[in-house]
């Protein structure tokens, strides 16, 4: 059983009981919904700690303690950091436009669509750092939960289907 979380059915979250912020170690989390909840997945069934055994689960969002200040950090790092992609991939359109005209097609299969999948979350944790922060990700790895759950094969990326 987990004493540091609180299990909330409802929305396949476990809220956490803890509320010093693990991304500035400096201010407390006052509104649940403010903390970061960090998806996690099951790869494989060898989870003994199982958290609640009677709920089976193969996605679940666990909380990590995150202060306001924290939060709208994250946010705005994300959407400069999605700016930012949007501005790049059209800017190398462009540039690929004027070098190799209708070939640009083959800029437009892959380049927008693979800038626009990393790049955002890319820039945001450099944003995030300027900001003397822990990044969400570099959150998730201090938090006991997160740590014991990967330890026994669970993930923080989803697994391909
Ligand atoms: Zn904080």
């Amino acid at each position: 059983m987990i004493q540091s979380h609180h299990l909330n059915n409802k929305r396949k979250r476990l809220e956490p009981k803890e509320t010093l912020c693990t991304f500035c170690q400096k201010e407390h989390s006052k509104n649940m919904d403010k903390n970061y909840f960090c998806p996690i997945f099951q790869l494989k069934d060898r989870t003994n700690l199982l958290v609640y055994r009677s709920v089976q689960f193969n996605k679940l969002h666990i909380g990590i303690p995150r202060c306001e200040g924290c939060q709208a950090i994250h946010d705005s790092s994300y959407f400069y950091g999605l700016t930012l992609s949007i501005l790049i991939t059209a800017i190398l359109g462009g540039l690929f436009y004027l070098q190799y005209g209708i070939y640009v097609i083959f800029y437009l299969v892959f380049g927008p669509a693979f800038i626009l999948v990393l790049g955002p979350q890319f820039f945001a944790n450099i944003f995030t750092k300027q900001k003397n922060i822990l990044n969400k990700k570099e959150g998730a790895k201090k938090d006991l939960l997160v740590i014991e759950m990967l330890r026994n094969g669970w993930s923080l990326t989803q697994p391909n289907a």
